[in-house]
């Protein structure tokens, strides 16, 4: 690449997300040691390095490859996820008088959704550890982008999924030669068994924020967002949120942003939403002080499968978001996200996954709440396409009455 500075990574170490402990980036780690939680990478972000460098690189996440966790650019798996476009949703902004209405469409990514971005990463790290299989508790897309891209690196791959996940999603699996594991219950009862499955130890887990490189890919999305919008920020930025990644990654991108000198100091951050499905809203009840937490939460499935995580392990992360953003959390109910879905396919030509509807439809209640004001400026991260869920949303266009 033609551009005087080095490309190479200049991660320094992990902490642990609550304790700060430090552990090393460059041998593999799974939850900090001290308190069982989530480890986040640091950077050297003091670095001399120029945002305009950017504008001559591919059109990738690995467009910030100097803050991003792989060593050498040989373990990099990519099938050139990122760099999705940022949509202006103007029939919709007109019909509800709103200002400013824009989505970033990651269901353009390879495989359909936004997790291709975090498995990207974690199986190139997984690639620079000398790692020769995976596993993974997934609702579904996590498994498919984790099929892919060990495909790729030519890794063995096992996928642990609830029986009632759509067959798109089985089916993919099988394409990329992965092995599939069918569970019956919610993503934390695959988790167990993928535990039981991996009890010698032989695979690489690769579980949302028990390995720390997922997050990093994730992050992407937010140093998108700002170079995107040059070098603006959204009001509200809505976010459907299961495990928790790309919240926490969006955010932790505009701080380490902010201490790159990439965006200006006084710049408003925006205000994090998290919305989750009714028939499994963990983060909602916490959020509200109904439960002290998720430890004990028991969900049912929803037609946003993605957003069926019942017990999520990055919890404290998504609330401290919350926290420090002004935000907030919102539950949507099936039938909104059906409406949700079909208002966006008819209004916007586009065909985005349940999650990305639930994101839309909390949009709505939050403008007649008050919450969100029409002159605010709204970015809706739709993290999927629709196409796999097809099963999911079979018919329902015949009698759902116009949104
Ligand atoms: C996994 C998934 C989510 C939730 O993402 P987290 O990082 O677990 O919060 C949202 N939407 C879709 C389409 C997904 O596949
Ligand atoms: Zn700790």
């Amino acid at each position: 690449m033609d551009t005087s500075v080095a490309l190479n990574s200049l991660i320094q170490h992990l902490s642990c997300s609550n304790c700060g402990r430090t552990y090393s980036a460059f041998e593999p780690q799974t939850l900090s040691v001290c308190c069982s939680l989530p480890l986040a990478a640091a950077y050297d972000l003091s670095v001399n390095l120029s945002k305009h460098e950017l504008v001559q690189r591919e059109a990738t996440m690995w467009r910030y490859r100097e803050f991003l966790p792989v060593q050498h650019d040989e373990h990099i798996v990519s099938l050139g996820e990122g760099f999705t476009p940022i949509l202006s949703l103007k029939n919709l902004a007109n019909k509800y008088n709103l200002n400013k209405l824009l989505l970033k469409d990651e269901g353009q990514n390879p495989t359909g959704s936004f997790k291709a971005r975090g498995l990207s990463m974690a199986i190139s790290m997984a690639k620079q550890f000398g790692v020769e299989g995976c596993i993974i508790p997934t609702a579904g897309n996590a498994g498919v982008a984790m099929a892919a891209y060990c495909a790729k690196a030519g890794m063995r791959a096992v996928v642990v999924m609830p029986r009632h996940t759509p067959e798109a999603f089985k089916e993919e699996c099988y394409w990329y030669g992965a092995e599939v594991v069918l569970v019956d219950g919610l993503i934390n009862d695959c988790a167990a068994k993928a535990k039981e499955l991996n009890a010698a130890g032989n695979l690489l887990d690769v579980s949302t924020l028990k390995e720390p490189y997922r997050l990093e890919g994730k992050k992407t999305m937010g140093y998108e967002i700002a170079e995107q919008l040059q070098w603006s920020l959204p009001d509200v930025i809505l976010y459907p949120a299961g495990g928790g990644t790309g919240l926490i990654g969006i955010w932790k991108a505009f701080k380490e942003l902010l201490a790159l000198g990439w965006l200006d100091e006084d710049i408003k951050l925006p205000r994090m939403i998290a919305v989750q499905a009714a028939n499994c809203q963990p983060l909602v009840e916490t959020f509200f002080s109904r439960q002290p937490n998720a430890h004990r939460y028991h969900g049912k499935p929803t037609i946003a499968n993605g957003l069926a995580v019942p017990r999520p392990i990055g919890e404290q992360m998504m609330l401290q978001v919350l926290q420090e953003s002004y935000g907030t959390a919102i539950g949507i109910t099936e039938e909104e996200m059906i409406t949700g879905m079909q208002e966006l396919g008819k209004q916007e030509g586009l065909f985005v996954a349940p999650e990305g509807a639930a994101i839309w439809m909390a949009t709505r209640k939050m403008l007649q709440s008050g919450s969100i004001a029409a002159s605010d400026s709204i970015l809706l991260l739709n993290t999927g396409s629709g196409q796999k869920y097809m099963a999911n949303v079979a018919g329902q266009y015949n009698y759902q009455k116009e949104a």
